[in-house]
């Protein structure tokens, strides 16, 4: 199958959030399956050519805003995937040194600019090299407009009509407004379908993906069903209702290879889910490493997170508090983010010395250390699409305490780990005790847990399957309506 990405963030070459994470790695996971794939991403400035081995490759000419834009391309192959960064002037130029602005007007154009030369770059490809996709896989608001230019401007082109489009969304929160004066000044159509228009929605690109791609999906079943509800929807709720057999949750994967405590070069002492006994080397590691007592017995609570109300740290400090205060416990978090929570943390750390260790910054190294190293492994979440942490903690025998949410609900059960549902401190605090009592009482319970965790599959490979057949599905239908 020949399968095109549209995407704004693709690691390891830029990446800001998950976006980047599952665009840099489903993509090798579907070439291995046998699979042509193309990635196409903006040519952003801050992408380090050189590093990557990005070369100048074509160019080509597309009517843009009233006069000629020249979009230029550059390529590199890797794993089996051919990526292609888009260029043109004003537009992700060398100097700029941003991947998203801080003004979503300007992100929409930009954005626009891209789906539109996306598109041209298809045909182009189509003559050069005999490619052209059999199906379009484009990613949240970015590339929203990829499925309504197609159907609005290429219906009938040779090349480019009757195409099958998915559009994933990522996180629902970001919608991308103001299209409307963009669409106008490019000499785009304007967006005039009559279910946009009564939601008056008619200017937000998420909605005007969600209403033109043939089939969408996002990174959980979970979350599937959360963003079709006012909680999860963030007003997009009424337009995901009309279309919810056409959407599909999948979780994401891990790179099981880069996550790999068999193998790691990080932590002091590799293991498998047959050797956990040298675990307890690493938890001292990690004792030592962070100041902290080292004693081999003692419960240690760890944590990797941005410090954002996303991730639930205001009910987390509160939690964490109560249970140090009735407990012999130790707690390791190492995150970055909102000013007033890491001063919440720092606190936290000052009230309880030789309990709690905090290491404010982005660090991972010591991230796989924490994985490594601790008892339990927090995420008590407001929301998540997907979620990674869980599933490292998991491969790494690290008990994950989790809210009862989107993708944490999907990999997390209690033959693994532990859930609690309210978001609330108290439901997380007694949820947390009931885990120290396990460690404290059983702990062959709990080595069976570590077994369960370590032995889950979290593969990229698993979600390619299923992205496959979300494609076949998907060029079924628009087959069905051609
Ligand atoms: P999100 O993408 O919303 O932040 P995920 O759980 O999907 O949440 O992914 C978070 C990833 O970022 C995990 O791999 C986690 O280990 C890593 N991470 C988060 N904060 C830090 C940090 N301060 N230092 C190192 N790694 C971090």
């Amino acid at each position: 199958m020949n399968i095109l990405f549209v995407a704004a963030e693709c690691a390891p070459f830029v990446k800001v959030g998950g976006l980047g994470d599952v665009v840099g790695s489903l993509p090798p996971a579907l070439a291995r399956l046998g699979h042509a794939v193309r990635v196409f991403l903006p040519h952003y400035g801050q992408i380090n050519d050189e590093r990557f081995g990005i070369r100048r490759y074509d160019e080509f000419k597309m009517a843009w805003n009233e006069g000629i834009a020249n979009v230029q391309i550059a390529r590199i192959e890797r794993e089996g995937v051919s990526f292609y960064f888009i260029r043109g002037w004003p537009f992700f130029a060398p100097h700029e040194k941003f991947v998203y602005s801080a003004d979503e007007g300007i992100d929409v154009g930009r954005f626009l600019f891209f789906s539109m030369a996306s598109l041209e770059l298809v045909r182009h490809l189509s003559e050069s090299e005999g490619w052209r996709p059999d199906v379009y896989h484009a990613n949240d608001w970015h590339t929203a407009a990829v499925p309504f230019l197609l159907e609005r401007v290429y219906a009938t082109d040779r090349i480019l009509g009757k195409a099958s489009t998915l559009l994933s969304i990522h996180n629902m929160q970001y919608q991308g407004w103001g299209v409307g004066w963009h669409l106008a000044r490019a000499g785009l159509p304007e967006v005039n379908h009559p279910l946009l228009r009564v939601m008056d929605k008619t200017e937000n690109l998420m909605a005007i993906g969600l209403t033109y791609s043939t089939m969408l999906s996002t990174v959980s079943p979970r979350y599937a069903q959360e963003i079709a509800t006012p909680e999860g929807g963030y007003g997009l709720d009424g337009l995901l209702h009309a279309r919810l057999l056409h959407l599909k949750g999948i979780l994401n994967g891990i790179d099981t290879e880069q996550w790999n405590p068999a193998t790691s070069r990080q932590i002091a002492a590799p293991y498998d889910a047959g050797s956990l006994s040298s675990r307890s080397e690493n938890k001292q590691a990690l004792q030592s490493e962070m100041g902290l007592p080292v004693r081999a017995n003692i419960p240690l609570i760890g944590a990797v997170m941005r410090l954002v109300d996303q991730k639930g740290p205001e009910i987390m400090f509160p939690a964490v508090r109560w249970t140090l205060e009735g407990n012999d416990a130790q707690f390791v978090l190492l995150g970055a983010g909102a000013p007033h929570y890491e001063h919440a943390a720092a606190q936290l750390q000052q009230d309880f010395p030789g309990k709690v260790a905090v290491q404010l910054g982005f660090d991972e190294p010591l991230s796989e250390r924490i994985y490594a190293g601790s008892d339990v492994f927090l995420m008590p979440s407001l929301f998540e699409p997907c979620g990674l942490g869980q599933m490292i903690a998991m491969r790494y025998g690290a008990l994950p305490l989790v809210r009862d949410v989107g993708g944490l609900a999907d990999t997390v059960d209690d033959q693994t780990g532990f859930l609690f549902k309210d978001y609330q401190p108290g439901a997380l605090h007694f949820v947390l005790g009931q885990a120290l009592e396990m460690y404290h009482r059983n702990r062959q319970g709990w080595q069976i847990r570590q077994q369960h965790a370590m032995q889950r599959d979290f593969s990229w490979q698993r979600s390619a399957t299923s992205y496959l057949d979300l494609y076949r599905q998907t060029i079924e239908l628009r087959q069905a309506y051609a």
